[in-house]
């Protein structure tokens, strides 16, 4: 398995879609769901995670942890601000669930068979899966519009 792409990251939960295109990128982009800010702290840095959050106060809070600011409430803004952070490495691209953040893995062409509509098994060839929710993942339409902004933005 690939290392983790650096930095890690914890975001509040009103940053859920700049979350998914983080995983996006590979990048590990924990939301932990009903926490209080003091357990996000300390879970960011058990985890060594940056946190990023939407909110002034918690980003000028007097305690020591690591924390970007977001200014902007546009995901593709968001990942703009973040410019200099991150970076698109295509060898992370395509790695990471976007729903639960886990890692996924290359599974067969046949096992997927029932699994996926017909028009996507008879036109894709590289498929993943998510073993903690068993979503199916490959590169299609939409994964292909994704990529484009990315790189748009980043490269
Ligand atoms: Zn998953």
């Amino acid at each position: 398995m690939k290392d983790t792409l650096k930095p890690k990251f914890l975001l509040t939960e009103n940053l859920n879609r700049l979350a998914k295109w983080l995983r996006m990128l590979g990048y590990d982009a924990a939301i932990y769901k009903s926490i209080s800010f003091h357990n996000m702290i300390r879970l960011a840095k058990k985890e060594r995670r940056i946190i990023l959050t939407r909110s002034n106060k918690q980003a000028k809070s007097s305690l020591k942890f690591s924390r970007i600011l977001i200014k902007t409430d546009n995901h593709l803004e968001q990942i703009k601000e973040l410019k200099g952070v991150i970076t698109f490495n295509e060898q992370y691209t395509f790695s990471r669930c976007l729903l639960c953040n886990k890692q996924l893995y290359g599974i067969s062409r046949e096992k997927v068979k029932d699994l996926v509509p017909e028009f996507i098994y008879e036109n894709q060839t590289d498929f993943k899966v998510c073993k903690k929710c068993g979503k199916i993942y490959w590169q299609g339409t939409h994964y292909k519009s994704m990529m484009a902004e990315l790189k748009k933005i980043l490269l």
